[in-house]
């Protein structure tokens, strides 16, 4: 059987409610005709709880951008991976550069998310890239081994887990990496959770690429060994372009046996 890959629209902090509810309702009716691809979206907090009420049969499960690893408490402005669970949320994203540039989250706290996370019965994405500086340092290797190692410290290796490959420079700039540069930390992504036990053997990790995708550069990215989908941000706002890139993934063969 071919291995489902998986789309995940990350929202970001866009959308009123009603935009949301028209956006999710566009996305849900269209992803009938991609039955091969694993539609998953992430609105914000304020629409959450109303699209997982509105959510008919086969539409897509929803997801938390971001989760507290604390379960309750005195932690104003946060919200747990409990409450998002009890909101609707199957999902939520760990470690987002974003999360981690603009909201000083190191691997120590990724690691608090990912456990609270598992917690809650909530499927985590982490998301894991290196900055342009580190790349041109030729530390890339070694960063992406660091985040997922410090990430995973402890975890059980049949937790559900994806992961997305996010190279911080090509997040919401327009500059996509080549597919000769994500293929290659793919692979190392793959060796990295091949030694935390996380192979097929173990239920399997599947590795998504973030990064500028659209509607034009997915299908090549899609023929990447190992890029078992994507996460996109800027054209996950659009129903059609969303879409679109679903189309892409559907086009082409996936190479890796992880995808489930
Ligand atoms: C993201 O938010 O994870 C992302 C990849 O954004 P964009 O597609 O806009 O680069």
């Amino acid at each position: 059987m071919t291995a489902r890959r998986t789309l995940a629209g990350n929202w970001k902090m866009n959308l009123g409610l009603g935009e949301a509810q028209a956006l999710y309702r566009g996305v849900a009716d269209g992803a009938k005709g991609y039955p091969a691809t694993r539609i998953l979206i992430f609105p914000p907090f304020t629409a959450l709880a109303s699209l997982a009420q509105a959510r008919r049969d086969g539409d897509p499960p929803i997801g938390a951008q971001n989760c507290h690893f604390e379960t309750s408490g005195a932690f104003t402005g946060e919200v747990s991976a409990e409450q998002a669970k009890d909101s609707g949320a199957e999902y939520v994203l760990v470690g987002h550069s974003e999360r981690r540039r603009l909201f000083c989250e190191n691997d120590l706290l990724t690691r608090q998310k990912l456990t609270a996370a598992w917690r809650a019965s909530l499927t985590p994405i982490l998301c894991i890239g290196e900055t342009m500086v580190e790349r041109s340092r030729r530390e890339t290797r070694d960063i992406l081994s660091r985040q997922i190692r410090r990430a995973l410290e402890g975890a059980n290796p049949r937790a559900p887990l994806l992961v997305a490959y996010e190279p911080v420079w090509a997040i919401g700039t327009g500059v996509v990496a080549t597919t000769d540069e994500v293929a290659e930390a793919h692979g190392w992504v793959r060796e990295e959770l091949n030694a935390a036990g996380r192979d097929a053997a173990g239920g399997g990790t599947p590795v998504l690429y973030g990064g500028s995708v659209d509607a034009k550069n997915a299908g090549p990215l899609a023929q990447v060994p190992d890029v078992d989908g994507f996460l996109v941000g800027g054209a996950s706002l659009k129903a059609a372009t969303f879409l679109a890139i679903a189309g892409a993934l559907e086009a082409s063969e996936p190479r890796s046996s992880a995808a489930n």
